[in-house]
């Protein structure tokens, strides 16, 4: 393995599946089945999972509400989905704990970084919900920061594309993908990655990002494997 601890990073949106807004189960269950198997292969798993195929804080802001109540809504469109995924994986035997950073004790643990190595250690999949519990936030920024305080090797960002390319490859055919880039050219040349933020935080911690599209089954797998899949950022 090249990986032994990993923080996932899935939006909202990866959930939906061909839907418009909200779950899809069926996705959330092949998701999950990906999990398990790189859960089988012994690595340490946390997650977090955005919120955006229910609610966007700056969709609610542009439209006069505001921010911060926006954002709280967000990060509760977050733990929805954390719940999800959750339930999705427990069902299929993958122990599991949702940490919120958003105090619900009735619904999930609040995160406190020791119990969530302790969970990891474990052999859980932690779940990171409510991204960092701070409003003007995204849940990117709150890979970038659960990853670092968890000491993971790698930030593995799921997409739809199978990683970062010269240009649009659906706009431009002659588009390539990188396989390795630095994170001062993705800087540079404002290349679509993650938001500024997450990317800052990464890069002064000196923790590698994986882009790589995790529709394809088997790709979660490889790229635990170092296998060459994705952009590795870096
Ligand atoms: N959010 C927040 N603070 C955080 C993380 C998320 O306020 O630390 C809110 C914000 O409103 C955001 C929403 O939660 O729009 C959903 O997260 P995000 O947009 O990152 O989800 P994704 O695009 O990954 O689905």
């Amino acid at each position: 393995m090249k990986f032994a601890r990993i923080l996932l990073k899935l939006s909202g949106e990866a959930l939906m599946g061909d839907q418009k807004y909200g779950i899809d189960p069926a996705v959330v269950s092949m998701i999950a089945d990906q999990v398990k198997e790189i859960r089988a292969l012994g690595v340490e798993v946390g997650l977090v999972i955005g919120g955006g195929n229910i609610f966007r804080g700056v969709a609610g802001a542009t439209r006069g509400m505001d921010r911060t109540t926006a954002d709280h809504m967000g990060m509760l469109a977050t733990m929805i989905n954390a719940l999800a995924l959750q339930d999705a994986l427990e069902a299929k035997g993958v122990h599991t704990r949702t940490l919120s950073g958003l105090e619900m004790p009735k619904v999930a643990e609040s995160y406190i970084r020791r119990r969530a190595t302790r969970h990891l250690e474990k052999g859980r999949v932690v779940i990171f919900g409510a991204g960092t519990g701070n409003p003007y936030f995204s849940t990117d920024t709150a890979a970038a920061l659960r990853a670092n305080e968890i000491n993971a090797e790698v930030v593995m960002k799921a997409t739809n594309v199978d990683g970062i390319y010269t240009a649009d490859p659906k706009k431009d055919p002659s588009a390539t993908r990188f396989e390795r880039i630095a994170f001062q050219e993705v800087l540079e040349k404002g290349l679509k990655v993650m938001d500024a933020s997450a990317i800052a935080l990464c890069m002064e911690n000196h923790l590698p990002i994986l882009v790589f599209d995790m529709n394809k089954p088997g790709n979660l797998v490889a790229a635990v494997k170092g296998e060459a899949v994705g952009t590795l950022v870096s």
